[in-house]
């Protein structure tokens, strides 16, 4: 992580009250967690707080810690994707700046929080006209993104040092459930949003039917990586707390936390299984495609396995 000074954030350390509710009292949710995706070691702890059913890690790593979570082979890090799962990324980039259309028009400036390699912005810069900007932590992406022609600093958000107002729309895809202090981040991303300005993002639903399926093994942990685990509860108190206004909650159709239930569910009956290269077995494609009707239904009946989100920031629109 050479260029960029972490800081650890006011949350780092063992569980002491909770960021949404301030409830003092937590109790155990799982416990000796481990990763069965890409075999970083130790065992990991999760609490859910008594006062509002949110569950974090505990105690929240520090990112000297964190960074060796990710190694090189880490999925979002993969480029030159084929088949379907380019075509599946093609597909999603075009629904968000559909999204984005609709709610800043096709002008404006667009940050991205942990922006990989830029492919996504990379996507919105054919669509529309919209100035964009992007943070990223791993410098191997930074330099993958610059070469793209993107403006991408290398820091955290929080620490990227934008002025205020500075965006009309701020999006964080599978961000805040990775980050120390979401209540930080997401207090960040109001600050430097102009008024009237959106926050969209997804991050995986601890209410969803997978979770209550596959328990320990649901992919939505993704231990040891996501620190955080919101239900549409925790996630509406958490932008309701950053100032946001109109919230919205979308649920998505995104079958891999299926898949990675069923990889986890097979991989972790062994006590040390083989390391996975990229975190996937072969047949994970397969399971995808399996899953994907029942992840429309679970969509339509508002319990998949991913909220999207959208709110606005108050004031008078850009
Ligand atoms: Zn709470």
């Amino acid at each position: 992580m050479s260029g960029v000074t972490l800081l650890d954030s006011r949350a780092v350390g063992p569980f002491r009250q909770c960021p949404l509710c301030q409830s003092k009292d937590a109790d155990p949710f799982l416990e000796g967690a481990r990763d069965l995706e890409y075999g970083t070691g130790g065992e990991h702890l999760y609490v859910k707080c008594r006062g509002c059913s949110f569950v974090i890690m505990d105690p929240i790593p520090p990112f000297s810690e964190i960074v060796t979570f990710y190694p090189s082979d880490y999925h979002a890090y993969q480029e030159g994707d084929r088949g379907l799962a380019r075509a599946l990324k093609g597909l999603y980039s075009r629904m968000r700046a559909k999204q984005f259309s609709r709610l800043i028009g096709t002008t404006g400036h667009i940050c991205e929080i942990g922006a990989s390699d830029g492919e996504f912005l990379h996507h919105l810069q054919e669509v529309g006209d919209w100035q964009l900007s992007g943070v990223e932590l791993d410098p191997e992406m930074v330099e993958r993104a610059r070469a793209k022609g993107l403006d991408i600093r290398h820091s955290t958000f929080e620490q990227a040092g934008y002025p205020a107002e500075s965006f009309d729309l701020v999006v964080m895809s599978h961000l805040i459930e990775h980050v120390q202090d979401p209540v930080e981040t997401m207090a960040e991303t109001a600050r430097t949003l102009k008024p009237g300005g959106y926050v969209v993002g997804e991050t995986p639903n601890i209410a969803s039917w997978d979770y209550k399926i596959f328990g320990r093994f649901w992919g939505g942990f993704h231990v040891p990586r996501h620190l955080y685990l919101f239900s549409g509860e925790t996630l509406r108190r958490l932008l309701d707390k950053a100032g946001f206004e109109e919230i919205r909650l979308i649920h998505a159709v995104q079958p891999s936390h299926w898949a990675i239930g069923v990889q986890n569910f097979l991989r972790g009956r062994n006590p040390s299984p083989s390391r996975l290269e990229g975190g996937r077995a072969f047949y994970f494609p397969l399971l995808l495609l399996a899953f994907l009707p029942i992840q429309i239904v679970q969509s339509l009946l508002g319990a998949s396995s991913i909220i999207g989100f959208e709110a606005r920031k108050s004031g008078t629109g850009p």
